[in-house]
């Protein structure tokens, strides 16, 4: 486990972030992998002990997921991080990220029976308004090199 690990793994935003994903990938698992064995997390963020005293109990293939959520979060290059949907950086692998959408798109709407309502709803909220911001300032920037007389950045 690195320093910068364990330092980003004591943000709260990251905890916060972690968690969710954590009970995201549990609720995807028990709806999705029925019949596999399910274990608890074994991850360095359970063990930093980012999930609290309940770690997430999802199968094998789950777990991988969420293990490579962690150090994708932790080593989040963006200040603040961006909604990941609406991120230009795809720091994930195609196939992770694909897995992921998967998770999201399964366990979102499915999350306020788990108590998370608010983040859930406000997660895409956020990033609907996160994704309009973007598209205005890009406007905003396309309008300014036309007024320059330029479209060549630099
Ligand atoms: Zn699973």
């Amino acid at each position: 486990m690195s320093d910068r690990f364990v330092e980003q793994m004591s943000d709260p935003q990251v905890v916060k972030d972690t968690r969710l994903l954590g009970d995201f990938g549990v609720i995807y698992c028990r709806g999705n992998h029925e019949g596999r064995e399910r274990i608890a997390l074994v991850s360095d963020g359970a063990e930093l002990g980012v999930y609290g005293r309940k770690l997430p109990v999802v199968c094998e293939e789950c777990a991988e997921l969420l293990r490579y959520a962690e150090k994708r979060r932790a080593f989040c290059p963006k200040e603040p991080k961006p909604f990941c949907s609406y991120c230009d950086t795809h720091c994930y692998t195609a196939e992770m990220r694909e897995y992921m959408r998967e998770v999201m798109r399964y366990a979102g709407p499915r999350s306020w029976r788990h108590g998370h309502a608010i983040d859930g709803v406000k997660h895409v909220i956020d990033g609907k308004r996160f994704k309009r911001e973007m598209e205005r300032r890009a406007a905003e920037q396309a309008g300014a090199e036309q007024a320059a007389g330029t479209t060549e950045p630099g």
